[in-house]
């Protein structure tokens, strides 16, 4: 699916692009109003000729930040981008603005590298989109010191951090830009950066003397909801059925075999639902990607394996039925929803499980202490967001060192404040059981003590005559659950790595047992019948709870997909629904009124606007 390298008719379309300002062609070219925020000052930067590092997230709209001056200065921008299918479709909505886009990568045969290649030194080509492995071969520095060159992006740029989980060796050597293009700007791109990570992206990259651009982390548009795992399928069921309908939507899952169970559930209730993991056949991952981006309201069922580099605008939702390993993994996968900045949701479910899975799987791992000792800490930062009874966003913008002063009125925490309770009785309680039944048993068999149970094992064991025998019956067993689940969470109790989830006490647990300190508890939320969650309703799928005229959306979208059929690309590379929702609501009859609807450029006005103005015409 490559995008059509026919260079000679790109040409004829559009003339040579240097001499315009941003604002120009933020407004010609990308049909946009304005410049978000920091956008503006990162140009105003790479356009002078500076460096830049650039963090902004999911969403935030970096791209720009490297398509503006590439159109601004003259001369080829060379983007490095590690992910093969974000490049072919970045190339594609870029040719579909009118921009002289190209991609040089290993999917493309001899002749169409040459091409590619000889567009590049004739200065035929706006931006070039190019594999890092690609780019630091010695023929391809060579052909860019034969060329002209605008300016160098350095796209998913925390790929240097060694720490980070998107490690690729080849960043490493893009320090050679630093060294061979000393008068080429260059400006690197992230969304996942700690400081540390950030420092480690300004050394490795010889970025030492670039300016900085820090946007805040937040994403007010995404809902964050955590919610105790009673019966996923059911609760994953109830909440897309109740608030997401027909929308699209990414679950995470951390197995495989999960991942092809869950698909299944959800195809077999009416959803169009697809796995996607490291284990199927190549052919079908990237068939399943592909249904995805170009169809309506399909739902992935994913391993992590998936997403990173998806840049499609209109997920609603993302789900996780099981949990993250660290709080930059959960940020990251739920940064996923909602690029285009409309009301979404990021939804889980966790249990105990799920926290001793995770605490085994990680001391179980290779590596040494000192990764080790760093997992363990980024682990307990996602189990302290599950538990926190305080607003969430909060929580998650404070990790990455990002404030926000009042609660956010946006997560689950402030819609619904979760109650506490004084459990420091019932934790004494199961932190003694524990310790008399010899730190050998999982919490099943724990809750049976607590709750007397006449159970055959522990008749066997002998645990009806322990002191903790029958002392917890006051707690059902899934408020237990819930006890044992934040002492583990909390790190008062850990699972054996080798016993099969047995519970034993940590150092932490001294001062409890002593009495020396009262606990509060999260109370989990009782679920009613579907009553509960109205509040995440309220801010659902708004684009589609705005929409009065339902036939006139839907013939807007026939219209997209048809003629992103006839291209094949994503419909969202001929419009995104903001830009559709935005014709529904302005109905413009003329071609210059359309020209006035949010990301409608130039190029596309001349290409789609009778097209769309007819079909707005068909309607009332
Ligand atoms: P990122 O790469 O930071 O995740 P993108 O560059 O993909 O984000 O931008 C996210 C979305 O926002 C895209 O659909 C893009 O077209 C849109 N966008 C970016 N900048 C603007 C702007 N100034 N005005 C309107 N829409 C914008
Ligand atoms: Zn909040």
């Amino acid at each position: 699916m490559h995008p059509d390298q026919d260079f000679d008719q790109l040409l004829a379309e559009r003339p040579t692009t240097s001499g315009r300002s941003p604002e120009a062609v933020l407004h010609e070219v990308f049909g946009y109003e304005s410049f978000r925020p920091l956008q503006g000052e990162v140009i105003h930067e790479v356009v002078r000729g500076g460096d830049a590092l650039v963090l902004m997230p999911t969403g935030g709209g970096k791209s720009l930040c490297y398509q503006v001056p590439a159109l601004v200065r003259s001369g080829t921008a060379i983007v490095i981008s590690p992910l093969i299918a974000l490049m072919q479709d970045q190339v594609a909505a870029l040719r579909e603005l009118g921009v002289r886009a190209a991609f040089l990568n290993s999917t493309m045969d001899f002749e169409q590298a040459r091409a590619t290649e000889y567009a590049l030194s004739t200065g035929e080509l706006d931006l070039l989109y190019c594999a890092p492995e690609r780019l630091i071969q010695p023929r391809t520095l060579e052909l860019l010191h034969g060329a002209s060159i605008s300016l160098f992006a350095i796209d998913e740029a925390h790929c240097v951090s060694q720490w980070g989980h998107d490690f690729r060796s080849d960043y490493l050597q893009l320090a050679v830009l630093a060294s061979e293009f000393p008068e080429v700007p260059r400006i690197a791109l992230t969304a996942t950066a700690d400081e540390r990570t950030r420092k480690e992206i300004a050394e490795r990259l010889s970025l030492t003397e670039a300016r900085h651009f820090i946007s805040s982390f937040d994403r007010p548009n995404i809902q964050y909801r955590i919610a105790p795992k009673t019966n996923a399928n059911k609760q994953l069921l109830d909440f897309i059925k109740a608030e997401h309908e027909g929308d699209c939507g990414i679950v995470y899952c951390l197995s495989r075999n999960k991942v092809d169970a869950t698909a299944k559930m959800l195809m077999q209730n009416g959803y169009t639902a697809l796995p996607y993991h490291a284990g199927l056949p190549a052919a079908d991952r990237a068939n399943h990607q592909e249904r995805f981006l170009r169809e309506d309201g399909v739902i992935i069922v994913a391993t992590i394996a998936f997403g990173m580099g998806i840049d499609k605008p209109d997920v609603r939702f993302v789900a996780h039925l099981d949990l993250p390993k660290s709080l930059e993994a959960y940020y990251q996968e739920t940064g996923r929803a909602g690029r285009d900045g409309k009301p979404s949701t990021a939804w889980m479910v966790y249990g105990l499980q799920d926290v001793i899975k995770l605490r085994q799987m990680l001391e179980a791992s290779q590596g040494n202490d000192h990764f080790k000792r760093i997992e363990r800490q980024k682990l307990d930062a996602m189990l302290g967001l599950c538990e926190v009874t305080r607003c969430r966003r909060q929580v998650l913008l404070n990790y990455f060192g990002d404030k926000l002063d009042n609660p956010c009125g946006n997560c689950d925490t402030c819609l619904v404040p979760p109650e506490t309770w004084d459990g420091t009785v019932a934790v004494q309680k199961a932190l003694s059981c524990v310790f008399r039944t010899g730190q050998r048993f999982g919490v099943t068999y724990l809750i049976d003590v607590l709750r007397g149970s006449e159970n055959e094992r522990v008749l066997q064991f002998g645990h009806h005559q322990v002191s903790t025998y029958g002392i917890g019956t006051e707690l059902s067993v899934n408020e237990w659950k819930s006890v044992f689940r934040q002492l583990v969470a909390n790190g008062y109790l850990r699972a054996d790595p080798e016993g099969y989830g047995a519970l034993q006490l940590t150092e932490q647990c001294r001062p409890l047992l002593k009495g020396q300190q009262t606990v509060k508890l999260r109370k989990d939320p009782v679920v009613k019948k579907s009553a509960g969650r109205s509040s995440g309703r309220r801010t659902g799928s708004a684009i589609k709870d705005q929409i009065t005229d339902h036939a006139g959306w839907e013939a807007l979208r026939a219209c997209r997909k048809e003629l992103a059929d006839q291209q094949g690309v994503p419909p969202y590379v001929i419009f995104h629904d903001t830009t559709l929702f935005d014709m529904l609501e302005r109905k413009p009859k003329t071609l210059d009124e359309l020209a006035g609807v949010s990301g409608v450029g130039a190029a596309k006005l001349e290409k789609y606007g009778e097209i769309f103005l007819a079909t707005l015409a068909g309607l009332d």
